[in-house]
């Protein structure tokens, strides 16, 4: 079997650090490193992503303003709010949950963030900043935890053949840029990508950012591989990741679980994007 990579362990032991840096900010700067957190009421998801970032904040001695808003709040409303805690010094960083309700065009609201307190690294200039490879950028959390997950598995990732599983703005573009910063061949696969398996078992890493329960099978992996596995799938029987884990945990030489995986990692560093925005004042 291949070796479980503990994406639990590995956001402790980030958030130790973050939080040791956020008590050196308020002893320099008299006050907390400060993150707010927006949601729009409607996804169920959305309101168990934000309890565990607001409560990631209380452990790393970061103070979080929530904001909570009705469904039916206009884009308008949103945008203005984003604009006062753009002014906000004691606002840090903002994080604006996912998705939007559909008659608020989430892009708009996204660029309406300051570059620098875009903690979730989506505004436009943080993701072409990424692109260009200029340092300073505010990364996207899920990409960044990644790599650190990558990173502890002492394995290096320069010359491998990374491959891709999705295209998001969110998840697939941002590691496909990051593993190619260092220096991995990448191939992103989408849903209109040929001979898939064929690609996938050419994979030394292999990262799966679907949002399909198990669609990742053991004969689709190489052996020894060190397997990503981004899903979050929820259905009546419980939480399920990208990949069938049962099998390719027999196949792949290192392999992240859900839950317990790249989960936990995206909180830590959303925790550590913010640390990392006060820091810059
Ligand atoms: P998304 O925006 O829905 O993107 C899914 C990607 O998968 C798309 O690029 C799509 O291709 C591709 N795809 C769909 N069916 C495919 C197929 N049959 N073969 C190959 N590619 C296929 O999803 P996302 O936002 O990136 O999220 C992916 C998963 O990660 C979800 O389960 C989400 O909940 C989870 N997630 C977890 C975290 C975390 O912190 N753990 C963070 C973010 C997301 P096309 O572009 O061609 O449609």
């Amino acid at each position: 079997m291949g070796k479980l990579i503990d994406g639990k362990a590995l956001a402790a032991k980030i958030k130790s650090a973050v939080a040791e840096r956020a008590e050196d900010f308020e002893r320099k700067c008299g006050r907390k490193v400060g993150l707010a957190v927006i949601r729009v009421e409607g996804d169920p998801a959305s309101e168990i992503y934000v309890r565990n970032k607001i409560r990631a904040c209380e452990m790393c001695n970061v103070r979080s303003f929530a904001y909570v808003l009705k469904a039916e709040t206009t884009e308008l409303e949103l945008i203005s709010l984003v604009g006062k805690l753009n002014n906000d010094s004691c606002v840090d960083g903002i994080l604006v949950q996912l998705p939007l309700p559909e008659h608020i065009d989430e892009r708009k609201v996204l660029a309406a963030i300051s570059p620098e307190k875009d903690a979730d690294g989506f505004h436009v200039v943080n993701a072409g900043k990424l692109f260009l490879g200029e340092k300073g950028a505010s990364v996207a959390c899920t990409p960044l935890g990644i790599i650190e997950l990558i990173r502890s598995t002492d394995e290096s990732i320069e010359g491998k053949h990374a491959v891709v599983i999705g295209r998001s703005n969110i998840v697939g573009k941002p590691i496909a840029m990051l593993l190619l910063e260092n220096n991995a061949t990448v191939t992103v696969c989408h849903s209109r990508t040929r001979g898939l398996k064929d690609i996938t078992r050419t994979a030394d890493i292999l990262v799966a950012a679907v949002g399909k329960k198990q669609f990742v099978t053991a004969d689709m992996v190489k052996p020894g591989a060190i397997v990503i596995d981004v899903g979050m799938n929820r259905d009546d029987t419980g939480l399920y990741g990208d990949v069938d884990f049962d099998a390719v945990k027999n196949v792949a030489g290192y392999i992240t679980p859900v839950p317990g995986g790249v989960g936990p990692m995206t909180v830590a560093m959303l925790l550590k994007n913010t640390v990392d925005g006060a820091a810059h004042e």
